[in-house]
Order: C-alpha cells, then sequence, then structure tokens
C-alpha cells in the first residue's frame, strides 16, 4: 500500500506541465470598458464616442445678444432646470434661477433664456 503512494507521487511528479507555455503564449490585457459598462455609463461612453463632449449640457456657455423673440436656448431633458447667469463680467456671484418649459425668461440683467428639450442621453 505504502508502496503504491510513493509511485502516484512519483509520476505525479514526472508529469510535464506545459501551463507556462501557454499562458505565455495569450495576450494579456485589460477588457475594454465598453464591453463591461451598462446602462447611462455606457450610453455616457457612446456619446462621447460619437464625438458629443457635453451629454448633460453642462459646459458654460457666452450670452449672446437676446431679446424675448430670440432668446439664448438652454437645452434640458426635464420640464425645468436651473440655470446661471454671470449677469456681470465682474460679477462673483451667480444668479440662479429656474427655468420652465413654454415661454422664455429674463435674467435680471435684462438677457432671456429659454428652455428647450432634448432628448436625454
Ligand atoms: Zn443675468
Amino acid at each position: 500500500m505504502a508502496w503504491l503512494c510513493a509511485r502516484t507521487v512519483f509520476q505525479t511528479c514526472r508529469r510535464r506541465i506545459s501551463i507556462g507555455s501557454l499562458a505565455c503564449s495569450q495576450k494579456k490585457e485589460f477588457a475594454d470598458p465598453l464591453d463591461h459598462a451598462t446602462g447611462l455609463e455606457k450610453r455616457e461612453m457612446l456619446a462621447y464616442l460619437a464625438g458629443i463632449d457635453d451629454p448633460y449640457n453642462l459646459a458654460i456657455k457666452r450670452r449672446a445678444v437676446s431679446t424675448k423673440e430670440d432668446p439664448n436656448i438652454v437645452y434640458s431633458a426635464f420640464e425645468s432646470r436651473i440655470m446661471g447667469c454671470i449677469c456681470d463680467e465682474d460679477s462673483l456671484h451667480i444668479n440662479w434661477m429656474w427655468l420652465h418649459q413654454g415661454p422664455p425668461r429674463r435674467c435680471e440683467c435684462g438677457h432671456w433664456f429659454k428652455l428647450v428639450e432634448k432628448a436625454p442621453v
């Protein structure tokens, strides 16, 4: 009985293992994050790949000269959105206000803003 165990151990030790050569031949790299992403994260990644740098319209935009008939356009995927207007170039505060879908709204500085619906990311 003891001899059988020793023989088994001996045969196991003689066995050639070529796992190392297999592992070296395979190219190891991290998976593409796009393959692992789901839901909103994946849609954001696809938007960036499509060239949309600001999918949520969070970038600061310069105001144009605006009137009630030709207001500055603010995009949102919702019925309302908070926006900030830096009324004076040297101002140290931001004038925050709600914009709702419908007629344009006038800021205290005289500029007009209108909320326009945009499809969500
Ligand atoms: Zn303003």
